[in-house]
């Protein structure tokens, strides 16, 4: 009998254990990740984008929307990249639903495209969106909050070695200038690194195909600066990155966003910094970094 009631115990507080995680849903993978870093076993997180789905068309289903209220937390990148999240918040919200703008207190650079919602590729705005995930988890579970500080503290200790890697790296390199054959999301990044690139696309959102004429003047751009690389972004069909590299003799290297991950990627363990490692290991081969 006390055997039953043993195991009865175990069980209740397994499921009490179980239900007392934080339910997040985030829209975009860094965040997404951030939350998994910050918050550890005592969150539920969950990437409201479906995997290999393009972000900047993305719109949320009826089912996305009862999903989100439901949570305890929902995270948003910024109005720009989730405009939609303005006709939710003017909806009603569940009562124990906390909104959280990922990007709270980052200063946005404008572009020819309106207001860049790509913040997350500044390393230095990374880590402010790392403090708000972590006040956000502190607010809905304030008696953990010493471990989220203390795990938010070692996730920007990382995010710190990462950026002067890419500071050290990219300061000896024979081109500032890359190619991108893909939609502009790294200014933010460039800005930081003192990097320069080309794309025969405009704008921030993919949708639209680069003219000829564009095409013609980035490959014209790229000859006369003997540029032997052309970057592809991820999860869109990298065939203007590979136009520009038959014509040209380009090899093609990816750079990737982080908006969201392929279903192939998503069970190989891939986090935020592993995919800004790799992207920092293609620029040193595409800028002809000096090996360090
Ligand atoms: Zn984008």
């Amino acid at each position: 009998m006390l055997r039953i009631f043993i195991v009865l115990f175990f069980c209740l507080s397994l499921t009490f254990a179980a239900s007392a995680r934080i339910k997040v849903i985030t829209t975009l993978f860094p965040e997404y990740d951030f939350v998994r870093s910050v918050g550890g076993d005592k969150v539920d997180v969950k990437l409201l984008l479906p995997p290999g789905i393009e972000p900047h068309a993305f719109e949320p289903t009826p089912q996305d929307i009862l999903d989100i209220n439901r949570a305890d937390i929902f995270i948003y990148t910024n109005r720009y990249m989730e405009p939609w999240v303005e006709t939710l918040l003017k909806g009603t919200t569940g009562k124990n639903l906390l909104v959280v703008d990922a990007s709270r207190g980052i200063q946005f650079m404008r572009g020819s495209g309106g207001v860049d919602p790509h913040v997350w590729l500044d390393l230095g705005n990374a880590q402010i969106m790392v403090d708000n995930v972590r006040d956000a988890l502190i607010a809905k579970d304030p008696g953990d909050g010493p471990l989220y500080s203390s795990n938010a503290d070692n996730y920007k200790q990382r995010l710190r070695q990462m950026d002067r890697q890419f500071k050290a790296a990219l300061a000896d390199c024979k081109h500032k200038l890359y190619i991108f054959g893909g939609h502009f999301a790294f200014s933010y990044f460039n800005r930081r690194y003192g990097l320069e690139y080309l794309s025969p696309y405009r704008g921030f959102s993919p949708d639209a195909e680069p003219t000829a004429k564009a095409l013609i003047e980035l490959i014209g751009k790229m000859r006369a600066n003997d540029i032997k690389y052309v970057y592809y972004e991820e999860l869109i069909s990298p065939k203007v990155a590979q136009t520009i590299a038959r014509e040209t003799g380009a090899k093609l290297l990816l750079l990737h966003g982080a908006h969201n991950l392929s279903r192939s990627e998503l069970g190989s363990g891939i986090t935020f910094l592993s995919i800004m490692e790799r992207d920092l290991n293609n620029l040193k081969v595409g800028l002809e970094c000096r090996q360090k």
